[in-house]
């Protein structure tokens, strides 16, 4: 299957195209949005998504990066939630997603023999019977129950005193961040027209008072445009209640954020095979074998500060360490924590604001219409991306929707046709460009059957296939894809999502900074004046981080994180 290419110049054609009017507007690129722009692109409308960042930088490429169906909603007895996200993992790691979704073991460890072992093991058998009810072969071992030996040998540095064993049990992990664009790239593969930087600052209305399209700033040009479209859907994450202010009307959903933050420590300074789960006195939090990393989080405490660049501060550090060591057999060190992150849960808050007219609850996910033309979707997972995708065009179709229903169960991501064959062809390309295993499976995993295209541009280029000298666990060629078909405008785009070396490598990517501006340049056509601006704006970026880290609060870390201007900035929406 042919993939598709986002460059600044499809970006440009695709905001012309959107004025000549759409059947709907997607607001927002995250996992919802994009999910919500490829759901309406396969039934066969004409779709515009706009993204007024890079894609994926608001909650979606902040998450603990989980294709699961949620344990805990177990113990709340919430069998349809646990089931409906079952079955969504078992989509992606079957048909959809294959490349990007990976499978990972996890133990629960038990501190009681007789009582908590049936009570963890009655309900982790409950999850594996849930995950099953999907057709077809099972896509994960079902669970183990485990011996403190056994345990041993499966995670070394457990402290031995933290538990008298283990239930084990399967699921899955994925790249947020790069589950984002591929599904932006796949929806512009049937038709999507996609803008990031691209922020919607109004919304129109027809003489009914109706909603019937958008103004739009284009983030990049300063130009502002007026596109029409049959529905709006606002996907906006956090950021429902200020893009749904906009029709001038009082109703809508009601969401909160709240904060979960994450740190990264190099996989070799804990010993382990599979991954942790563990209670807290909140909620549990996830010790996760990811990459080459491990990531341990999460938090969970009410934000009401900048949305754009919430941080890990002081404060929530030493929580997730206190947490973690309390079973580690060596404590981690904050000279451990390589990297950190921080995002904002879109908390929808119990029913809709008064002059809602319609809204379609899920424990979840709830799709309202704030305005008539307008509709708002707001909560789920990334996990269940899909079907909050296909319940925000269901409702806004309305009866038109049996007509069209979605068909995306049906709709592999850009990488996932061909993979099996591509797996067998990757040894040559291994061998030809002296890639070890560990490469060939790295890139199988972010591009899927799109290796051939990266290959394509080695065979052009034959320096590309050589790793970042100060980065190599990423190939040159890598950085020049993610320029050339991955919707690259900023260098910052390259740092944080098409590759995560902000949070990956202690100097969070500053030594390889100069060869990737190397390369993507001359793909961007940036001049020596430009390529100086985005390092110089990379690199204050990274220390306003870096000094938010040593904040004790909230408050202060918005401060001092603030103190670095975005390359391109969102602007302030009016308040109605
Ligand atoms: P967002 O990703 O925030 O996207 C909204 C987008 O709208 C943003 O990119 C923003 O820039 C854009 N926007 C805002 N205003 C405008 C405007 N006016 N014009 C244009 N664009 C605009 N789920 C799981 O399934 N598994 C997990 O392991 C998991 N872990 C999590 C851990 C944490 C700490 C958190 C916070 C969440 C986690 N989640 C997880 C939940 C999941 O990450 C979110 O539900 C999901 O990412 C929300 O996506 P979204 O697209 O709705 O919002």
């Amino acid at each position: 299957m042919a993939s598709s290419t986002l460059t600044g110049e499809t970006r440009r054609s695709a905001l012309a195209e959107m004025t000549n009017g759409l059947d709907v507007l997607v607001i927002g690129g995250g996992v919802t949005g994009a999910g919500i722009a490829l759901d309406a692109a396969t039934r066969g409308l004409q779709v515009g998504i706009v993204e007024a960042q890079d894609w994926a930088s608001g909650t979606s490429s902040r998450s603990s990066k989980l294709v699961h169906g949620g344990l805990r909603y177990l113990q709340m007895l919430d069998f349809h939630l646990v089931h409906e996200a079952l079955t969504e993992r078992d989509l992606l790691i079957k048909h959809l997603a294959p490349h990007l979704v990976k499978r990972v073991a996890f133990l629960y460890p038990l501190e009681h023999r007789i009582w908590e072992r049936a009570y963890v093991g009655t309900g982790v058998a409950l999850y594996d019977a849930l995950a099953g009810l999907a057709p077809g072969k099972r896509a994960m071992p079902l669970h183990r129950h485990r011996s403190r030996t056994t345990m041993q040998e499966l995670f070394p540095d457990f402290r031995h005193d933290a538990a008298i064993g283990a239930v084990q049990y399967w699921d899955a992990t994925v790249d947020d961040a790069r589950l984002v664009i591929t599904l932006v790239r796949t929806a512009a593969k049937y038709g999507a027209l996609a803008a990031s930087r691209t922020q919607v600052v109004d919304l129109t209305k027809d003489a009914t008072g109706r909603v019937d399209g958008a103004e739009l700033l284009d983030l990049e040009s300063g130009e502002r445009l007026t596109v029409k479209a049959r529905h709006v859907i606002n996907a906006t994450g956090v950021w429902t209640e200020e893009a749904q202010a906009l029709s001038g009307s009082s109703g809508g959903l009601k969401v909160l954020a709240s904060k979960g933050i994450h740190l990264v420590v190099p996989r070799e300074r804990i010993r382990g095979d599979v991954g942790l789960i563990l209670q807290t006195e909140k909620s549990v939090l996830f010790i996760i074998p990811w990459s080459r990393y491990w990531i341990i989080g999460t938090t969970d405490t009410p934000y009401e500060h900048d949305l754009r660049h919430p941080v890990a501060t002081r404060t929530d550090i030493d929580y997730v360490l206190d947490h973690a060591n309390a079973v580690l057999r060596t404590p981690l060190t904050r000279e451990d924590v390589i990297g950190t992150y921080a995002g904002l849960r879109p908390l929808l808050q119990p029913g809709t604001k008064e002059g809602t007219s319609s809204a379609k609850v899920s424990r979840e996910h709830t799709v309202a219409s704030p305005a008539p033309g307008l509709v708002a979707i707001a909560g789920g997972k990334l996990t269940t991306y899909r079907v909050m995708a296909k319940d925000a065009v269901d409702f806004a179709l309305g009866d038109r929707a049996a007509r069209l229903p979605s068909i995306t169960d049906r709709i592999p991501l850009l990488g996932a046709v061909g993979l099996r064959a591509m797996h067998r062809r990757a040894h040559r390309h291994a061998a030809r460009y002296g890639w070890s295993k560990a490469m060939v499976g790295h890139l199988l995993h972010r591009y899927g059957a799109m290796l051939d295209e990266l290959v394509a541009m080695i065979e052009e280029q034959p320096d590309l296939a050589r790793p970042l000298e100060h980065a190599p666990a990423y190939l040159r060629v890598e950085v020049a894809y993610a320029a050339s078909h991955e919707s690259v405008l900023h260098l910052e785009d390259v740092m944080l999502h098409r590759t995560r070396l902000v949070y990956e490598v202690p100097d969070r990517g500053l030594a390889a900074m100069p060869e990737i501006v190397d390369v993507i340049a001359p793909i961007l056509g940036w001049d020596e004046e430009r390529r100086q601006r985005e390092m110089e704006s990379y690199t204050q970026r990274c220390e306003a981080e870096r000094a938010a880290e040593e904040t004790a609060d909230d408050a202060e870390g918005e401060r001092v994180r603030l103190r670095a201007p975005d390359i391109v900035a969102m602007r302030p929406l009016p308040t109605r």
